[in-house]
C-alpha cells in the first residue's frame, strides 16, 4: 500500500489530533503518501483532501478537537454518496483509509470497505461505548474535565449545604457518569443502564448521609437519564435541601488531551497503519488488558459491552 488517507468523523474527542499525527508519521515512516480528509466522509465525497507531511501535524498533539474537522454526513449513507467517495479514492490513488471516530463512523468504514476501499477504524469517543474496546480515545480527558468541574461545584455546594445535580454526557452509556461519579464521591450515580428508585437511591441515601453529619450532596446523572432540572426540584421538595441542576454539556468534549489519551491515540494510530500495510481491511483497533488488538468491524459492531455492575455496586458501597 503506497497511498492512504485519514479522516475524523462523528462526535469529536480530545486525542483525535494525536491519532491523526501518529497515522501521518507512521505512514511517512513506512514510505507511504498520506492525505488528510477534511470534515469526515464529506471530504471524501467532495474531494477535500490535504497532502500531509511531517510538519502538517506539528503542534497538534496537545490540541483538543480535530485539525481535520469532523462532520456527520447523511449523504455518505446513500449509495450515491458512497460512490462519490469511492470515485475520489480511485482518482487520487488512495488504497486505504484510517477512520477515527465512533460506532457510526465504523458503519461507514464497513460500507466503504465493501465498496473496495480497505478501511481500518480507531475508536475515539468520550462515551467509551465501543463494545470491543476497553477504553476509547477522549474518554480519560473528558472524565478529567468532568471531575474538575464537579470539584468546583462541590466547593459551592459545601458552602451552602446544597445538593448539586450534575448531568454528564452519555446518551446510551453510563461509563463517564459511573467513573466520574466514583471520582467525585457522588452520593448517587444515575445511568441509563440501571433503573433507579427516587426514594431508595436518592432520598434515603441523602438522609443517611445527613444523619452522619454531611450536608452537601452531589448526584451525577448521565445524559440518557436526563431531566436534571426536574430532578433537582423534586429533591428540594422532598428533602428540603436546596438543590441546583448543572448540565456540563459540550465543555466535556474539549480541552487538551490527557497523557493517557495522547498515548492511547499514538499507539492505536501506529497499529492501524501497520494493519493497512499488512493488507488487512475492515478492522477496528482495540485495547484490552493493556494490549492492542484488532477485530473485524462487522463483528465488532455486533458485540455488546455489558455495564460494569460490580463497579456500580462498589460505587454505592462507598458513597456515603
Ligand atoms: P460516531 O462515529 O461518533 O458514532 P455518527 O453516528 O454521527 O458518529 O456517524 C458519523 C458518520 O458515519 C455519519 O454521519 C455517516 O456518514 C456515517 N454513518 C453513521 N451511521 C452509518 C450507517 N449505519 N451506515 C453507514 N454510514 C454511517
Amino acid at each position: 500500500m503506497k497511498k492512504i488517507a485519514v479522516l475524523t468523523s462523528g462526535g469529536d474527542a480530545p486525542g483525535m489530533n494525536a491519532a491523526v499525527r501518529a497515522v501521518v508519521r507512521t505512514a511517512l515512516h513506512e514510505n507511504m503518501e498520506v492525505y488528510g480528509v477534511v470534515r469526515g466522509y464529506n471530504g471524501l465525497i467532495n474531494d477535500e483532501l490535504i497532502p500531509m507531511d511531517l510538519r502538517t501535524v506539528s503542534d497538534t498533539i496537545h490540541r483538543g478537537g480535530t485539525v481535520l474537522f469532523t462532520a456527520r454526513s447523511p449523504e455518505f449513507r446513500t449509495e450515491e454518496g458512497i460512490q462519490k467517495a469511492v470515485a475520489t479514492c480511485h482518482r487520487r490513488g488512495i488504497e486505504g483509509v484510517v477512520v477515527i471516530g465512533g460506532d457510526g463512523s465504523f458503519r461507514g468504514a464497513r460500507d466503504l470497505t465493501a465498496h473496495g476501499i480497505p478501511c481500518v477504524g480507531i475508536p475515539a469517543t468520550i462515551d467509551n461505548d465501543i463494545s470491543c474496546c476497553e477504553e476509547t480515545i477522549g474518554y480519560d480527558t473528558a472524565a478529567n474535565t468532568v471531575i474538575n468541574m464537579v470539584d468546583k461545584l462541590r466547593d459551592t455546594s459545601q458552602s451552602h449545604d446544597r445538593c448539586s445535580v450534575v448531568e454528564v454526557m452519555g446518551r446510551h452509556a453510563g461509563w463517564l457518569a459511573l467513573t466520574t461519579g466514583i471520582a467525585v464521591g457522588a452520593t448517587s450515580i444515575l445511568v441509563p443502564e440501571v433503573e433507579f428508585d427516587f426514594q431508595k437511591d436518592i432520598v434515603d441515601k441523602m438522609k443517611l448521609t445527613a444523619a452522619t453529619g454531611k450536608h452537601h450532596f452531589i448526584i451525577v446523572v448521565a445524559e440518557g437519564v436526563g431531566h436534571v432540572d426536574e430532578l433537582a426540584k423534586k429533591i428540594e421538595e422532598v428533602t428540603g435541601v436546596e438543590s441546583r441542576a448543572t448540565v456540563l454539556g459540550h465543555v466535556q468534549r474539549g480541552g487538551s488531551p490527557s497523557s493517557r489519551d495522547r498515548n492511547l491515540a499514538s499507539h492505536m494510530a501506529n497499529y492501524a497503519v501497520h494493519l493497512l500495510e499488512e493488507g488487512k481491511s475492515n478492522r477496528v483497533v482495540a485495547i484490552r488488558n493493556n494490549k492492542l488488538l484488532d477485530f473485524d468491524i462487522t463483528e465488532a459492531l455486533e458485540m455488546k459491552k455489558p455495564f460494569d455492575m460490580d463497579m456500580y455496586r462498589m460505587a454505592n458501597e462507598i458513597s456515603i
